[in-house]
């Protein structure tokens, strides 16, 4: 552990005073906070870390299959210096250390002092475990603290009950069964939470709360509104569960509109699933256009009752939509702008951009003036619908004509992802405006917001340590850092093979090269009995070898894309000998535990696709200031990325198996070497006898 504080039982004595002078922020949603109580006095049982993390202890009187483990006091301690000192702080901790209940146990200690805490998560998974498991837990454990959670997600989760009532003005609502079962959960929900609807409902996004047709405090329903309840219910909490977007979005807002934030002040911050942060953030701080988003806005504009707009500009909009995306028609899955349009095709995009707005001007324009002279619920869901084309119009007026030269113009294009509903088969463009330095936005929003901000996660460091990391997202120089290994014993439970025959791959796989991975993947899951992760780097890799092995392994495959990701995993699990073939979600957040996972197939070092926009325009920022691009940013990323995969394997202390990895240039190359050292402390072999070995339970 790199982390250097004081052991907390030094520091524990002095805790008080480091808080008493913290600031008090306003907290505008606070109308219903009572008087802030005196601090809860701690019981003896908690004056120290090590007290209630020792193996007699309180935790352990609370959880019968409790395991004493020396890495989460370890981790917990960093954190809870971090609270004190009110520094910054980096935090890897392997499977299995408990990371939930080491960042937990201090923030409730600092919530007994009077702070607000915010914990942030990538995964719903994780938030539910969060509020199901670990937080009650931690309330039992401190039962004299006043531990108030609450979980706030974002504003189009909620269903807004005067969209849903301006929906029915909608011409074909009425006889759309769906909508009726909407209505009718409508009238049972309690949370009006999208995760609670029993069903998909494909137009959602016309019901959802949305700070465009928002009327807040002038809304007949504002008392009953389930956001506004949600953030009522936050402004009496001190745990604040959000997601990253949400986080992040807030942070902006905090800069744009300092009094209507949407999560009520807060002092500390932990950040889970922290490796996701550069990408959320790339996304939050962008802007997208997919080629639905207009055509939605016309549909909803031509299905309005009372509202009078000449047809042929509606037509406008969705014929200028579709000439726009029709520019970017290429066969690449992710582009440059003026790759897929070349000069002239800028040119011609930008002027239809123009024309779309301008068409999106008068639009708004004539709603604004029907509002003036309709009646209040006509009024309210015309102006509504003019905010929504107002805000179409920034955001391709910013797509195509901003000029911030730390932001690139891209594109991506695929098929909707699989289980989501559409009414015809489509091919999904999304046109991105996006920060190259996510850091540097975060340097000025994140860092300064709170007294002290933990980013932990299983995979957070890579052989450099946390220089990747730190360069990436500009954390403060002097933020503390942490890393605790794994408790579970890598050398016997786990065999890292590579097989070394093997040439390295071609950037494009030949026939042949993939014809020896099949051949590789067939000796190794016939040796594991399946029970096999196949993880892929690219679709094309993991179709190659589907279409290879489908008749040749006795054993059920399970391909990423031929049902949704959970239903999948499921129907691995039930296989009891199946092989799961997947891509990126595959390679990290998924838990299977026991004989049912024996064997994790690699197919070659997970390097970004070098012709990513986003990747090549990180790598030539790196370049123009005179850094080394591949070892500042591709290997600490792939080497991070190839731990995350490596890490399906060993979930408890009695799994066992082998991480085949199908890239020689990991025992080849140098650098190779550098990611077998970023890895946990596996057995290793390149040669199949020593594999077998492993397999019959000998020393490899
Ligand atoms: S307050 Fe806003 S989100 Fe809530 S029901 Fe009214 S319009 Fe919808």
């Amino acid at each position: 552990m790199s982390f250097g504080g004081t052991p907390p039982c030094r520091f524990w004595t002095s805790w008080r005073r480091p808080w008493d002078g913290w600031r008090r922020r306003a907290l505008p949603y606070n109308t219903a906070m009572p008087a802030a109580k005196p601090a809860t006095p701690l019981a003896d049982v908690t004056d120290s870390l090590e007290q209630v993390f020792q193996p007699e202890g309180p935790l352990a009187g609370l959880l019968p299959a409790y395991e004493h483990r020396p890495e989460q006091t370890q981790a917990a301690a960093a954190v809870e210096e971090a609270f004190r000192s009110r520094r910054h702080c980096l935090v890897e901790a392997g499977t299995g250390v408990g990371k939930t209940l080491a960042y937990l146990v201090p923030a409730v200690r600092a919530i007994s002092q009077g702070q607000r805490v915010v914990v942030s998560t990538h995964t719903i998974n994780l938030q539910v475990q969060l509020l199901e498991k670990d937080i009650p837990l931690v309330r039992r454990l401190f039962p004299r603290v006043d531990v108030r959670p609450v979980l706030m997600k974002g504003r189009g989760n909620y269903l807004c009950l005067q969209d849903l009532d301006a929906a029915e003005a909608d011409l074909f609502k009425a006889s759309d069964p769906l909508f009726r079962k909407v209505k009718a959960w409508a009238r049972k929900t309690k949370t009006g939470d999208v995760a609670d609807l029993p069903f998909v409902y494909p137009d959602w996004h016309e019901v959802a709360a949305n700070p465009d047709t928002c009327r807040r405090q002038d809304c007949r329903y504002y008392e009953r509104c389930h956001y506004f309840q949600m953030r009522r219910r936050a402004g009496n909490a001190n745990l604040f569960v959000v997601n990253h977007a949400l986080f992040l979005s807030d942070l902006a807002l905090r800069r744009a509109e300092p009094n209507n934030t949407v999560i009520p002040d807060y002092h500390l911050v932990v950040l889970d699933e922290a490796h996701h942060l550069e990408d959320v953030a790339t996304k939050v701080f962008g802007i997208e256009l997919a080629s639905r988003h207009v055509p939605r806005f016309a549909e909803r504009l031509a299905r309005s009752r009372g509202l009078e707009l000449e047809g042929a500009r509606v037509d406008a909009l969705e014929r200028l939509n579709a000439e726009l995306f029709a520019a970017f028609a290429t066969d690449r899955a992710e582009f440059f702008f003026r790759d897929a349009l070349g000069d002239e095709g800028e040119e011609a995009a930008r002027s239809t951009a123009t024309r779309l707005c301008a068409v999106l001007a008068e639009i708004q324009g004539d709603l604004l003036k029907q509002a003036r002279e309709a009646d209040e619920g006509l009024r309210d869901r015309l102006e509504g619908l003019a905010n929504i084309g107002g805000r179409l119009r920034q955001e391709i007026h910013t797509l195509f004509f901003d000029e911030d030269p730390g932001c690139i113009r891209w594109g991506e294009r695929g098929a909707p992802p699989p289980g989501t509903r559409v009414r015809k088969a489509e091919v999904r463009t999304s046109l991105h405006y996006s920060p190259i330095d996510v850091g540097r936005v975060l340097e000025e929003m994140l860092w300064p917001t709170a007294d002290s901000v933990v980013l932990t996660s299983a995979t957070l460091s890579n052989s450099g340590g946390f220089s990747y990391l730190r360069s990436r997202l500009h954390v403060p120089e002097d933020a503390l850092e942490c890393v605790v290994g794994s408790p579970f014993c890598y050398r016997r439970q786990a065999l890292l093979y590579v097989p070394g025959h093997l040439p390295p791959p071609e950037a494009r796989p030949t026939e042949e090269h993939l014809d020896r991975l099949a051949e590789e993947i067939e000796r190794v899951v016939t040796l594991t009995g399946g029970r096999a992760f196949l993880l892929f780097t690219s679709r094309r890799a993991l179709d190659a070898l589907h279409e290879r092995l489908k008749d040749r392994l006795p054993f059920p495959l399970f391909r990423q894309g031929d049902m949704p990701p959970a239903r999948l995993l499921e129907a691995f699990r039930e296989s009891g000998n199946g092989c799961l073939l997947g891509t990126q979600t595959f390679w990290e957040g998924v838990d299977v535990q026991g004989d049912a996972l024996s064997c994790v197939v690699i197919d070659r070092l997970p390097f970004a696709v070098p012709d990513s926009p986003i990747t090549q325009a990180r790598t030539e920022a790196i370049k123009a200031r005179g850094g080394d691009w591949f070892a500042e940013f591709s290997m600490p990323q792939a080497q991070i990325r190839l731990k995350q995969g490596f890490g399906r394997l060993i979930r408890t202390r009695t799994d066992r198996g082998i991480v085949c990895v199908l890239d020689s240039r990991l025992i080849h190359k140098a650098y190779g070497r550098e990611f077998v050292r970023s890895l946990p402390p596996a057995s290793r072999a390149s040669l199949w006898r020593r594999v077998e070995r492993f397999w019959s339970g000998g020393a490899v």
